[in-house]
This record gives structure tokens, sequence and C-alpha cells, in this order.
């Protein structure tokens, strides 16, 4: 039997670029054709420019323009590892509900990721799995702002200062994400940033960013992506090439501008869906306030959340899944297949992804609530 749904029937896709892209559309091409019309597409004025005043957003001495997010995280692990801060072979803490990329780049620099399960209510790393997963030869902590929510705390802070941790933020989905007076990305020794388009400062492509008050740090980073190079033509590392180019950085320095504008709009999409949703059909996370929680992702929990995507569709409501299959059991990973990480293998099979983005209006959020609240459970 089902409840009457009786609204008027409206198309919501997950996200529309195109609309995200227009919002700001006329400033964005002109950027873009001023890049076109200078000549100059890497390695200038624009990339530095967005770098500086990225660097003052997050609150760090540095910000390194990279080609993507992946690579922020892997340069990161591979500068600490080129310095001698990091070993191959050492030990990463790492929340086991992530996005791969945060794995890909412990493992591609010869790291061991050790997996720490979450718990339920908060998503954030489960206190006791952490306790348990220190030794030795644990060298640093992946901490994954996953959702846009701030995973940052006094007790993290603790924790790697206790055990003598290096502290790396993956930031890719909490841009402009506040702790206390701090933006995510300040709060450990690096923070990893990727402009990925649908990330809430997205570019018109790739790109990513190292941020950082290590002035060692950051000058490996830079040298890093550039081949190696510490001067031009001389080699100190065996580097790679991973740039930020000029038509992302015009790009972004536009949307920058507008990103706390848009934090506020989902914030406020966000607290529309906390109020209305009937928590006996699905589970939210625990609520956080303040900035602590930017919104890149929507998540809600339900046992049939197939069944439930597709009432949705039906109903004209696109939703995702972040993510159907946890790093560990991935095909690439076998020898991790095996473990056990209960919460986040649940919750992979209970998540979906509800529309949330700054182009939606109020009707729009209030007709996903009622579609949602009129899912039969039973
Ligand atoms: C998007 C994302 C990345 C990777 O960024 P790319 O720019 O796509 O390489 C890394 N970690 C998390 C948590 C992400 O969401």
């Amino acid at each position: 039997m089902e409840e009457e749904f009786v609204m008027t029937r409206m198309n919501i896709p997950y996200l529309d670029l195109k609309k995200v892209t227009a919002q700001h559309g006329e400033e964005i091409q002109k950027a873009v054709a001023e890049v076109v019309g200078s000549g100059w597409y890497l390695q200038g004025e624009r990339v530095k420019r967005f770098e500086a005043n990225y660097a003052r957003y997050i609150g760090t001495k540095h910000c390194i323009g990279v080609a993507n997010g992946l690579d922020a995280l892997m340069l990161t692990l591979k500068a600490y590892k080129e310095l001698g801060r990091l070993k191959e072979g050492a030990e990463i803490l790492v929340p086991a509900n992530t996005f791969i990329a945060t794995v890909l780049a412990i493992t591609e620099n010869g790291m061991k990721p050790v997996f720490i399960d979450i718990d339920e209510e908060t998503l954030d790393m489960d206190a006791t799995c952490l306790g348990k997963a220190i030794n030795e030869r644990t060298g640093a902590m992946m901490l994954v702002h996953l959702y846009g929510r701030c995973t940052y705390h006094e007790s993290i802070k603790q924790f790697c200062e206790t055990n003598n941790l290096i502290l790396i933020e993956d930031n890719a989905q909490a841009h402009g994400c506040y702790y206390q007076e701090q933006r995510t990305g300040s709060l450990g020794h690096a923070g990893c940033h990727s402009f990925y388009p649908g990330k809430n400062l997205g570019a018109l492509g790739d790109g990513g960013a190292v941020t950082t008050n290590d002035d060692e740090l950051a000058a490996t980073i830079r040298a890093i992506a550039n081949y190696g190079f510490e001067e031009k033509y001389v080699a100190r590392w065996q580097g790679r090439n991973s740039r930020l180019d000029e038509v992302q950085a015009a790009v972004l320095d536009v949307k920058l501008t507008y990103l706390d504008d848009d934090n506020r709009r989902r914030q406020a999409l966000a607290r529309t869906y906390y109020t209305n949703t009937n928590k006996g059909k699905v589970r939210l996370p625990s609520f956080l306030d303040g900035g602590q929680n930017v919104y890149h992702i929507f998540p809600v929990f339900i046992e049939r959340r197939d069944e439930l995507q597709q009432y949705l569709k039906e109903k004209g409501i696109g939703t995702l899944i972040h993510y159907p299959i946890p790093p560990h059991l991935q095909q690439c990973y076998p020898i991790w297949n095996k473990l056990q990480l209960p919460v986040t293998e649940r919750l992979a099979q209970q998540e979906l992804s509800i529309p949330l983005n700054p182009t939606m209006t109020d009707e729009e959020a209030i007709y996903v609530v009622e579609a949602l609240n009129s899912f039969q459970k039973f």
C-alpha cells in the first residue's frame, strides 16, 4: 500500500554541471577567454594568483597547484618519503570508508594502508579501532573529510601528537569547511584538495592542490610535480609532471569568490533535509552545526537502498551511491579482500546520496523530502 504522493512531478538530476557553471557563466567565460588570448597556458601568473588566493582562503602559508586530487595525495606522501620523514613500508592509518584515491596514493608509494572502521552515527574513524591499529611502523594518518563533514577533533590531534604521526587531510570533499576558526586543509601537516568538476570548488576539468605551512615540504612537492627540478633542468628528485593549468586556475579563482555563499546555500538545503526527513524511513548521520559540514554529498542510509533508488528515479529524482565497494574489497587489492570492516561494509550496502547542490531551489529540496517520506519501508 502506497502513501499518497501528491506533488506535481519535478525532474531533479543528481547534479547538473551545466547549471552549476551557468551560475557564474559570464565571468567564467571571460576568465577563460583571457587565458586563451594571453598565449600563456602553464606555469603563469594565473596559477600563481590562484595559489596565493587559495592559501589565504584555507589559511596556510603555501598552496601548490597540481594536476588532480589523487596527485595531491600521492605527491604529498612521495615528498615525505624523499625527505626521509616517511619510509617505504610505513603504515598509514586511513578510514575504511573513503574514495579509493586516498588508498591508491598510499599503495603507489609502497606504503601500507591500515583501514580503520568508522562509527555508524558520526562516520568518523572509530576511536577503539584507532587505538588497536597503532604500532612502531605507523607513520601517518590520512584524515578524510568525507561527504564534506569535518572529521578532525581535539582527540585526533592528541592521538597524532602522542604517537608522533604526520597528519594529512584529504580535503577533496570539504573545501571551505571549518573546525572552530580554522579551515579543514590547514589543520594537519598537509591538506590535499581536488578540483574535479563536481566538487564544491570544481574546475572545468581536472585540478588539485596541496596546502601546508611546511616550507621544505612545499618546495619538495613543487619540485616533484615539475620533473623533480629544484631549478630549471636541475633534477634533485625523480619527479613527474603534475600541474594545474592556467585555464583551470582562472576558472577556480572566479569560483573561489563564491565558494562560501555556495556552501551556505548547501547548508540551508541540508537543514531542510534534516528538519523534514522522516527518520523512521531513512537514517541520517549525526548533524554537525556551524561550518563543520559543507555538504558535498548528502548521504541517507536505508536497508532497501536499491529499491529506494528506483523509487526516487520513478519520481524524477537522480541519486548516486558513494561508494558501492569500499577500497579493501576492490579487486585490485586481493590481499585485503578478507579483512572485516563491518560498519563500512554495511554502510556501502545502505548508502544513497540524494541531490544537494547550490543551484537547487527550496521547492526541489521539499520535493525530494516528500518523495523520501512517501517510500514504503515494508
Ligand atoms: C575526488 C576525491 C579524490 C580524488 O580527486 P581527483 O581530482 O578526482 O583525482 C580523492 N579523495 C576524495 C575523498 C575524493 O572525493
